[in-house]
């Protein structure tokens, strides 16, 4: 669980009063629909002392819920606890990375949930041999992420940063050093790699930018996207990367896409392209970007993934020019929380109660991938 609470204690009034209710999904999907939830929605919920609002439902159960940020070193809260637990609910902005000997360690295992979208934290492969269930709150904070990628693509290409940073800490009113890099989206070629839920609104949202869109997916498009006229789709990557100067990746981590953007790939793009990275950060290669930007292959790097999390102390990207990360927080806005903190205990509510997982929910069951695991991960081996 991400870390205990906001450091300077919880805010005694939130910005808003409300968030927006949300039904439904595109597609058809519908929003989590828990028997009862025992939080705000607006509130923090993804920290550890918010529990995702979980407490209350579990306790009345009869079980314990033991909430944690310490999840690393020989002796971390969740080593200490893993033989004595069934279920690990764990969110991507903090992971507990579930590796084969931890899977091993914790012989009574046997659901693992993470409480945002992305399962590569889990070791798919042991968890499969150990017969375990993974689920993941498909759609949960989708559109979050793809409003926080469209927010980083503006922002690299029309220098937000530098010229933000010229009327704050530079106390200066330098227009020609504020857009000597700046340019406007309008008439570039922009693509994702990707074209799931968030691919898919990334794509959506560029539209009214007036800019031509690419993208590349290795399942066929669906008879919606092949009717877009304005969508180009590339089975390759490499063609894609080809194709377009801005890029925003939006595919699982797995075997196919771990270190997919690496010298050679990022430099098969034009001079002067950008990268935006929500998914995860082992799909890019670390020194691959920061190589890239210092040479001026990429203009700029944005997004909000590292590997692993929270990243070392010396990790080079911080430091590296003309990026525009943030840490990893696109998934994690408040309207966000809210439903996956409801997703979480609806797979809770399922399991306990013996009823199915929504297939949409499901990365792992029975033995093999399932669900949306089926469509959108590999497993090695
Ligand atoms: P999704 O399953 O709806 O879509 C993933 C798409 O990637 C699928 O269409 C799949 O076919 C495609 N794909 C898989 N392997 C590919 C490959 N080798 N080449 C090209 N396409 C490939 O998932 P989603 O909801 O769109 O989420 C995508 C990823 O975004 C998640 O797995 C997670 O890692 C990341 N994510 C990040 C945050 C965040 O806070 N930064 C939040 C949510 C999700």
């Amino acid at each position: 669980m991400e870390e205990s609470g906001p450091r300077g204690g919880y805010p005694p009034d939130y910005a808003r009063d409300e968030i927006p209710t949300i039904s439904g999904y595109p597609g058809g999907q519908t929003a989590p629909t828990p028997q009862a939830i025992d939080f705000t929605p607006g509130h923090l919920l993804g920290c550890a002392s918010g529990e995702l609002g979980l407490c209350r439902f579990l306790e009345d159960r009869g079980h314990t819920l033991v909430v944690t940020s310490d999840k690393e070193g020989a002796d971390s809260t969740l080593d200490r606890e893993l033989p004595e637990t069934d279920v690990v609910i764990s969110q991507s902005f903090w992971a507990a990375y579930l590796t084969p000997e931890r899977i091993a360690a914790g012989s009574r295992l046997k659901l693992a949930i993470t409480a945002g979208i992305g399962s590569d934290h889990v070791d798919l492969p042991t968890a499969i041999a150990h017969g375990m269930t993974v689920a993941e709150v498909t759609f949960s904070n989708s559109i979050s992420v793809s409003e926080h990628a469209v927010t980083q693509i503006l922002t690299l290409v029309h220098n937000y940063m530098s010229a933000h940073e010229w009327v704050t800490t530079k106390k200066g009113w330098n227009i020609a050093d504020a857009v000597s890099r700046a340019y406007d989206l309008e008439g570039i070629d922009v693509g994702v790699v990707g074209s799931g839920r968030i691919g898919q609104a990334v794509l959506r949202r560029l539209k009214p930018f007036d800019v031509t869109l690419h993208y590349c997916d290795v399942h066929q498009p669906g008879k919606e996207f092949e009717e877009e006229p304005e969508l180009t789709w590339h089975p390759d990557p490499r063609w894609l990367a080809s194709s377009v100067a801005v890029l925003s990746i939006h595919t699982p981590l797995h075997p196919q896409t771990q270190n997919l953007f690496n010298d050679e790939l990022i430099g098969a793009m034009g001079r002067g392209s950008y990268i935006v990275n929500t998914a995860r950060a082992l799909i890019v290669n670390r020194d691959s970007v920061v190589l890239a930007l210092n040479s001026g292959q990429l203009a700029g790097y944005a997004g909000d993934v590292r590997y692993p999390q929270p990243p070392p102390p010396d990790h080079p990207w911080p430091t590296m020019p003309y990026e525009a990360m943030t840490p990893h927080v696109s998934g994690s806005a408040l309207s966000a929380q809210a439903r996956y903190a409801a997703d979480t205990r609806e797979i809770l509510e399922c399991w306990l109660d013996g009823r199915p997982i929504r297939p949409e929910y499901l990365i792992v069951e029975g033995g093999g991938l399932a669900g949306t695991g089926a469509s959108s991960y590999t497993v090695a081996g």
